[in-house]
């Protein structure tokens, strides 16, 4: 989850407060969710300029990210996680931002592929950034996505691989491409095969043009085959979304033959019985 709305005007001051934490813990404890992490967008951290420049980060980065963390440990009893954007060829300086930090958990995304970003399609001031400006072609742009995710996955700084086919995100309002999309899946393969991430399920795809959990079923077969675990995820940016979907989420997973979910603490993880 993130204790941020996505709004920019929201101040550090109201979100990141206990009571704040608070309404997120009420809505898990209804639902049934015991362990609860926040992972918030690194680019919304200062310290993620050191990283990257893109106008993206320069336009977010407000927050002090060491204030976040002794808010998340001192103040709330969430577990501790950011989501960091994957930026090819800046492995060494992400990695030292993560470093010096004490998070229980690190989450992987691909938004961008190169200074172009794949769910920023109808955002209005970014229409220069849009990998779909102008049709995009959907089998580049998949391909591409999916061999960024590969590396992502093999950078080794991730505990979890976000919202894995985000690249599916407009399909019913952009193209997608044709016919069997596990040539797609597979050249992301190798690398998720290589590493040692779980895989993100995510409902926020049901709350997405595409109106599909991330990722499809057959891209998480792929990743069971290869031994991967699954982590679960309402990726709910205010407490009513906490959980959204869960059942459904349940049943995918069941239908897949996943009875265990990882947890993490400190970067370690272990496995728990889900439902
Ligand atoms: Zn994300």
């Amino acid at each position: 989850m993130h204790l941020r709305p996505d709004e920019e005007a929201a101040a550090p001051e109201q979100y990141f407060t206990s009571e704040n934490a608070e309404r997120y813990r009420e809505t898990a404890d209804e639902r049934g969710i015991e362990e609860l992490g926040v992972a918030e967008h690194v680019f919304r951290f200062v310290q993620s300029l050191d990283v990257w420049g893109h106008p993206w980060f320069r336009h977010w980065a407000r927050d002090d990210i060491d204030q976040y963390c002794t808010f998340v440990r001192e103040e709330t009893d969430l577990r501790l996680g950011i989501e960091a954007d994957f930026v090819p060829g800046r492995e060494d300086r992400l990695a030292n931002l993560l470093e010096d930090r004490d998070w229980d958990y690190v989450v992987g995304s691909v938004h961008f592929l190169r200074d172009d970003a794949v769910d920023l399609h109808g955002e209005t001031g970014w229409e220069q950034w849009d990998v779909w400006r102008s049709g995009g072609d959907p089998e580049r742009v998949w391909r591409r996505y999916f061999e960024t995710l590969g590396e992502a996955a093999r950078s080794g700084l991730y505990d979890i691989l976000a919202h894995p086919d985000l690249v599916k995100i407009f399909a019913g309002q952009l193209p997608v491409p044709d016919g069997d999309l596990r040539r797609f899946y597979e050249i992301a393969m190798d690398g998720i095969a290589e590493s040692d991430v779980a895989i993100e399920v995510s409902t926020a795809g049901l709350r997405k043009p595409v109106g599909e959990i991330y990722p499809a079923a057959p891209f998480l077969e792929m990743c069971l085959e290869a031994g991967r675990p699954v982590a679960l995820s309402s990726d709910a940016h205010l407490p009513e979304q906490l959980g959204f979907e869960y059942e459904r989420a349940v049943s995918f997973l069941g239908d897949l033959g996943v009875t265990e979910i990882a947890v993490f603490e400190r970067r370690r993880r272990r496995l728990e019985p889900l439902g």
